[in-house]
């Protein structure tokens, strides 16, 4: 589509864009003088659907009403609650329904995953990262080599952009793994690297991975609910993510978990065990004999917070609506939109080190402003436009499909180059 750096163009768009009406499911923060923020943090913490108050009132009326009882006699019974949001976290995903499993948080499922596949021998003991990976991945990684008596500084790996380039190239990865793939155990990347907004090529990566021998896991964090995701297809070994950015789970959301089926049953995988991964006939049997649930729900340590799921669940809800198809075919033109208004109008301070390519990135642009950042950021969030400044030069914008407008991204983009916000109509 070509594209017009024109506000009668961006409300065509909106009129036309298939998924206009989400927008209206979400409470959409306002400025003091009541006007609508436009909310670009999604990739930090997403917006409420409006949906949520009531998911969690119906578990708190049923703990009011019913205490204990609420177990096996709430309206969605807390038991199995968990399971009332696997059909929508697969489909989300791009995974089948045992394969995934909403539990804990996010760092805490990486350690349990890593606890499972990440199996040090003399040989092949090194873990590969990408450089400039979300320093909490960074720590989960440096303290599993430790734990495994390994000395980070010989053993974590990262691989870096060539000299000059802002993202790593994904041939660049394959021939690192063909060079030293045999000393490597673990390959761990973001699914989208927070910083630049680099989306990595997954299929390609796990291959060149497996190639050599190499277990292959992806951080999703910045990836669930704004890739249109295969983890089944692309045969990653296991996946991790957290459910308060994009996913829109509210802050400390719980997070989720990927294991590919081929390893359900492998009794060779060593795990971490608790008594929500034991089998559900056997579990209040009580007796001291672990006997795994077949599916990733063995993960699982203990009973789960029920107000977080039903948060979430309200959110998923909402996904599973809209479909990551439909989603990701907005957001493509959302943030090519996006990336158009500011090359049209640019003057040469801002530049996107996001890839260009939008098979290599989600809705997130990264701009770097060469001077002024910090200042241009204020003026932004000053503005009614929430979006991110990172250290030492980046400001992150991510314009959701879900709720964000093409009049959202017009207005944006003329208060980056400096014209005042009109009032909103
Ligand atoms: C947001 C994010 C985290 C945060 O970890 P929590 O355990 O959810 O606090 C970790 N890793 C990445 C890549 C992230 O983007």
């Amino acid at each position: 589509m070509s594209f017009e750096n024109t506000r009668e163009f961006a409300l065509k768009l909106d009129k036309e864009d298939p998924l206009k009406e989400f927008r209206s499911r979400f409470h959409i923060p306002q400025k003091a003088n009541g006007k609508e923020q436009i909310y670009f943090a999604g990739n930090s913490l997403g917006l409420q659907p409006k949906t949520v108050r009531a998911y969690v009132e119906q578990e708190l009326k049923d703990w009011e009403t019913m205490g204990v009882e609420g177990h096996m006699r709430a309206q969605n019974p807390w038991l199995p609650y968990h399971e009332f949001l696997t059909g929508q976290t697969s489909r989300l995903v791009g995974a089948m329904p045992e394969e995934v499993v909403n539990m804990n948080s996010l760092t805490v499922n990486l350690h349990l995953m890593m606890v499972s596949f990440y199996r040090p021998s003399p040989q092949r003991h090194k873990i590969l990262i990408e450089a400039n990976a979300f320093p909490s991945d960074h720590y989960a990684v440096q303290s599993q080599l430790r734990y495994h008596g390994y000395d980070p500084a010989e053993a974590l790996l990262e691989i870096k952009p060539r000299e000059g380039e802002v993202f790593i190239r994904t041939e660049d990865i394959e021939d690192y793994l063909k060079k030293h793939g045999s000393e490597i155990a673990l390959v761990m990347f973001a699914g989208v690297n927070y910083y630049t907004g680099q989306a990595f090529e997954f299929e390609r990566i796990t291959k060149a991975a497996h190639n050599e021998g190499c277990r292959v896991g992806f951080d999703l964090a910045h990836a669930a609910g704004n890739l249109e995701l295969k983890l089944h297809d692309w045969d990653i070994d296991f996946a991790v993510w957290c459910s308060y950015k994009y996913l829109n789970g509210g802050p400390g959301a719980i997070a989720g978990a990927f294991v590919h089926k081929k390893h359900l049953l492998d009794m060779n995988i060593p795990k971490f065990w608790g008594w929500w991964g034991q089998d559900k006939v056997t579990r209040f049997l009580m007796h001291h004999n672990f006997q795994p649930i077949p599916t990733v729900e063995s993960w699982q340590l203990s009973n789960p917070p029920i107000l977080q799921l039903a948060a979430l669940r309200a959110s998923l809800d909402i996904f599973d609506e809209a479909g990551m198809k439909a989603l990701r075919a907005k957001s493509e033109q959302l943030t090519g939109y996006t990336e158009f208004l500011i090359s049209e109008k640019s003057d040469g301070n801002i530049e996107i080190i996001t890839p260009a390519d939008k098979n290599q990135r989600g809705c997130q642009l990264s701009l770097r402003a060469k001077q002024n950042g910090k200042a241009i950021h204020k003026k932004l969030n000053d503005s009614g436009v929430i979006c991110d400044w990172r250290e030492p030069d980046v400001i992150r914008v991510a314009p959701a499909p879900l709720y964000n407008s093409y009049m959202d991204v017009f207005e944006f983009v003329n208060v980056l180059f400096g014209e005042n916000r009109p009032a909103r109509f």
